[in-house]
């Protein structure tokens, strides 16, 4: 008879919840581009594309003129008074990544009150998104309300929050049969209690040890019919190997990162490890990929679009990282606009290394207040 770790633990019972309706949602769409509304035409080069073929002498005429002439700069746009006026005429909604467009750490940028009250005024639709998944909804909107901006909860979408949201959409049972084990922080927990869906893990395995000896075999819940890995300051070998028996063991058990961000930025100092890395060891050990339902996967769009009833066509991302915020906003039809109040410089979006071209481009959010007052008749 094998000996069993020393970890092993009991769990409690989870508590019911009344059933969470399913959104009408999709995972893993495939790559759609839909014409944006008053931009430029499709034929442009876009995530993934290989722009090398361009003429060279597209980007001398380019509108972002810069002495790093590239062929980015013949498929990019810098933000002026006619094409704000286009996009805020064409968009009904907004989605903006969070830390470097509307903050940076614990910092509001410069114009983001009077920016979002004039969007309001001009009657558009504000959808806050991050691949963050520390905090739930209700987490960021306690910083929201800290820094004085005046958001809902249902205005927030976090990774958190998509992880709970997939699941209830994929109708994961809530009487107890199924369980999900989590890697991450509290964000996720708290997102899955207020979905009625049985979890275990995260914050509560921080201080979990193995210790081997002789035959030991780790047991696991052979319930667990999801595993969701999101950002995890307490990860350790104890979390690792029993996500991995979960996936590998359990039939049909899902695995689904929140995000696979590089790098994330504990501190302004250094770019630091991101969930990349704890989604990579799960994947390295359970030899399968995940289903990812953060940026840069269409998920959270689909979400979005179906929970606010929003065409997708009518939608323009903002955000401050190529790779996720604006590949997000391609892979999804949107239009997109980089603003250069976070990590990606004016150097690199018109380097001829980046694939990766916004519509637009502009250094901070509230450069569209010109044109937002001239449309809410304040200038
Ligand atoms: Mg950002």
């Amino acid at each position: 008879m094998s000996a069993t770790m020393k970890t092993m633990r009991v769990r409690s019972p989870q508590r019911q919840a009344p059933k969470a309706s399913a959104a009408r949602v999709q995972a893993g769409k495939a790559n759609t581009r839909t014409p944006p509304f008053g931009g430029r035409a499709q034929g442009g080069p876009s995530a993934g594309n290989n722009s090398s073929s361009s003429p060279r002498g597209a980007a001398a005429s380019a509108p972002c003129a810069s002495s790093v002439v590239s062929e980015a700069a013949a498929s990019c746009a810098k933000l002026d008074q006619g094409s704000a006026k286009d996009l805020l005429g064409g968009a009904k909604a907004f989605i903006f990544d969070c830390d470097g467009v509307i903050w940076r750490g614990d910092k509001l940028i410069e114009g983001i009150p009077e920016t979002i009250q004039g969007l309001r005024d001009a009657g558009k639709k504000l959808i806050f998104v991050t691949n963050n998944s520390t905090k739930s909804r209700e987490g960021y909107l306690k910083k929201f309300l800290s820094l004085g901006l005046e958001i809902s909860a249902e205005e927030i979408y976090s990774s958190s929050y998509a992880a709970a949201a997939y699941l209830k959409a994929k109708n994961f049972p809530t009487d107890g049969s199924k369980k999900v084990y989590v890697i991450g922080e509290v964000g996720i927990m708290e997102e899955l209690e207020l979905a009625g869906i049985p979890h275990f893990g995260g914050p509560e395995d921080a201080s979990a040890k193995i210790t081997l000896g002789k035959g030991v075999k780790m047991p696991h819940d052979e319930d667990v019919s999801a595993v969701i890995v999101g950002f995890d300051r307490e990860i350790n070998y104890y979390k690792i190997q029993y996500a991995t028996l979960c996936i590998r063991e359990n039939e049909n058990c899902e695995f689904i990162a929140t995000n696979r961000d590089a790098v994330t930025h504990l501190t302004d100092a250094q770019e630091w490890a991101g969930n990349g890395s704890m989604v990579g060891a799960i994947a390295g050990s359970a030899a399968r990929e995940p289903t990812t339902v953060g940026k840069p996967s269409t998920f959270m769009l689909d979400d979005i679009a179906d929970q606010f009833k929003i065409d997708k066509s009518e939608i323009c991302m903002v955000g401050d990282r190529l790779d996720t915020d604006i590949m997000f906003g391609q892979n999804g039809g949107l239009k997109t606009m980089l603003v250069l109040s976070g990590v990606t410089r004016e150097e690199t979006l018109l380097s001829e290394e980046n694939q990766i071209h916004p519509d637009l481009y502009t250094s901070k959010l509230a450069d569209l207040l010109p044109a937002l007052n001239e449309i809410n008749g304040s200038a």
